[in-house]
């Protein structure tokens, strides 16, 4: 497989890295206060037409590849991970449409989705689910024309900003997984609450909310895929959105090496600067070869998943684990390189401690990527 960039990549690299740091490096350190984060971040993402980046030209998008999305994404995340992860969310619903989506309900959506007329969430987790998706409860129920929705959803990305959401619901409770149906969910046309926006450890400047349908009326046309399909749309999303949560870690992980070595060329120590000293010399060492070993990791996975050909669930299992435990350990060198510094809110890298734990946690956590791994490896 070839790792070298092509002319276009890298250009789509230089781009992004320019976004991030003329738009987004700047306003970083507000994610944490700022309750309009979110939405602020969903238009600037619109204004500079990422919320289009996967959909294809036909239906007002970017037309890039997935890889292209993730090349973007690690510059983003590398400057704000909160930002990033608003893009990830709003794509998990693009994935969905994109890939079950008959030719009119891509007409009907894409364009909203491309131009910010629409901010996507995909909701599937339930307050008593998450790992387990076969066990969710929310249930949709077939009225002539509609479906009702019932039931709620826990720890939505942009949960609170969201006017269209790809919600997962069980059309046939007696068919375990088999049973869950997926639909399109838009705001214009059918009515759900955000019941909490939730208080975070960090990616503060997400929205992150609990969704509740109560008798919420869809559109039978809205469903995606043929009832009982739901499951496996949210596994082939999922299979292809985990490369780009790698491409967060890788993001976020740069940003506190760099954030590290700038700090550690400037702290004197015994009357020297602490670079100086073999220890963080050795450390810096490390952190840049796990970064390096977990970015070909995520491209390797990207481009599978982009080419869309065979099976690479099990590549992309681990590319997210890898590059968010690599993220977390990454990060957790340089904030010890800072030293009580790093403890305190003036310097970027306590938010980056921060943020960075939520990458083994959601779009499955560590466990649930080893039991992909490994269901592979026994099969
Ligand atoms: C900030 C944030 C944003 C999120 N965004 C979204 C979103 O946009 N859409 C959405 O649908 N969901 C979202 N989630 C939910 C997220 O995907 C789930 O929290 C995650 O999948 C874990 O589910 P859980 O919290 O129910 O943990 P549980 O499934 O209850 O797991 C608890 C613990 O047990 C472990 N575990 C579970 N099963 C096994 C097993 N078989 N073997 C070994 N260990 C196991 C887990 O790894 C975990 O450590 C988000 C969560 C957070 C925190």
């Amino acid at each position: 497989m070839d790792f070298e960039l092509s002319e276009t990549e890298l250009m789509v690299q230089r781009t992004a890295f320019q976004f991030a740091t003329k738009e987004l490096a700047p306003r970083a350190a507000e994610a944490d206060d700022d309750p309009d984060f979110a939405r602020r971040s969903a238009e600037l993402l619109a204004r500079h037409g990422y919320l289009g980046i996967m959909i294809p030209e036909e239906y007002d998008g970017q037309g890039m590849t997935g890889f292209d999305y993730v090349i973007a994404k690690e510059q983003m995340a590398r400057a704000c991970l909160s930002t990033g992860a608003t893009l990830g969310a709003h794509n998990l619903a693009v994935y969905c449409i994109m890939l079950m989506g008959t030719p009119e309900q891509k007409e009907r959506f894409l364009p909203l989705l491309a131009g910010g007329e629409r901010i996507g969430a995909f909701a599937l987790t339930e307050a008593n689910t998450g790992s387990d998706v076969a066990a969710i409860v929310a249930g949709a129920t077939r009225d002539n024309s509609h479906y009702r929705i019932n039931g709620s959803k826990q720890f939505i990305t942009n949960g609170g900003i969201a006017s269209l959401v790809v919600v997962f619901a069980k059309t046939d409770r007696s068919q375990g997984h088999r049973g869950i149906s997926a639909f399109v969910v838009d705001k214009e046309s059918s009515a759900f609450g955000v019941a909490k926006e939730e208080n975070k450890m960090g990616i503060r400047g997400t929205s992150t909310g609990q969704l509740v349908f109560d008798e919420c009326l869809v559109l039978a046309e809205n469903r995606l895929g043929a009832e009982g399909d739901g499951f496996k749309l949210a596994m082939m999303v999922l299979d292809r959105a985990r490369p780009s949560v790698g491409a967060q870690a890788l993001g976020v992980a740069q940003a506190a090496l760099d954030a590290a070595m700038r700090y550690a060329r400037e702290r004197v120590v015994f009357g020297e600067p602490i670079a100086d000293f073999q220890a963080i010399r050795f450390a810096f060492a490390d952190m840049a070869t796990r970064l390096d070993a977990a970015r070909l990791l995520v491209y390797r996975a990207a481009k599978l998943a982009s080419a869309g050909k065979g099976r690479f669930s099990k590549e992309s299992a681990m590319a997210k684990l890898y590059a968010s435990e690599t993220a977390h350990w990454v990060v957790d060198r340089a904030l010890q390189i800072h030293g009580g510094y790093g403890y305190m809110k003036e310097y970027p890298i306590e938010r980056l401690y921060r943020d960075q734990r939520i990458l083994e946690i959601y779009e499955g956590t560590s466990e649930i990527q080893r039991l992909i791994i490994s269901g592979h490896l026994l099969k």
